[in-house]
């Protein structure tokens, strides 16, 4: 196994695919790593796409990084006991750092959400989308005019992990 290569010097930003992870209490996201890193757990050696390392903070981590540890996709969520789909098919883009809120900006169909009350809204996104299914509890649909674009109009819809990991 061949050491990881200090000397190594440029900057990874996360891959916005991936949840950020809270991996042995070192927050953790998925990044390039540097050549000979390799899974801490599994041995294996620049996962395709990318692998965890941490301790890591805002969205960017810089090499050389002696304190960083690397965890690859796999043994990360086999590690916290995530679900194949759990917490997937969301990307952090307009989400603040470091926040456990999540926001998703979608379109839907003319007035398909405007007579429901609030709780028929949570429920109708929830399963129109899956949050549910994909480990996500949604907490809040709002109007978004700002995000209708021809004929769909634009809601935001806030949601979280439906359950505490770290
Ligand atoms: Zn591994
Ligand atoms: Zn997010």
């Amino acid at each position: 196994m061949a050491p990881v290569d200090e000397s190594f010097n440029r900057y990874a930003p996360r891959m916005p695919k991936e949840p950020v992870l809270v991996i042995d209490g070192r927050r953790s996201f998925v990044a390039a790593w540097p050549p000979g890193a390799v899974c801490e757990e599994c041995g294996v050696e620049q996962p395709r796409g990318g692998g965890y390392v941490g301790p890591v903070l805002g969205e960017r981590v810089d090499y050389p990084k002696p304190d960083a540890r690397y965890t690859c996709p796999p043994c990360a969520r086999a590690k916290l006991g995530l679900g194949e789909r759990e917490l997937s098919g969301h990307m952090c883009q307009h989400c603040e750092d470091d926040s456990d809120l999540h926001i998703d900006g979608l379109r839907f169909l003319p007035g398909e959400l405007d007579s429901m009350s609030d709780a028929e809204r949570l429920e109708h996104v929830s399963a129109k989308y899956e949050y549910a299914e994909r480990g996500w509890q949604v907490l809040e649909v709002e109007s978004a005019p700002q995000l209708t674009a021809g004929t769909g109009v634009g809601w935001a819809v806030y949601f979280k992990a439906a359950r505490q990991l770290w």
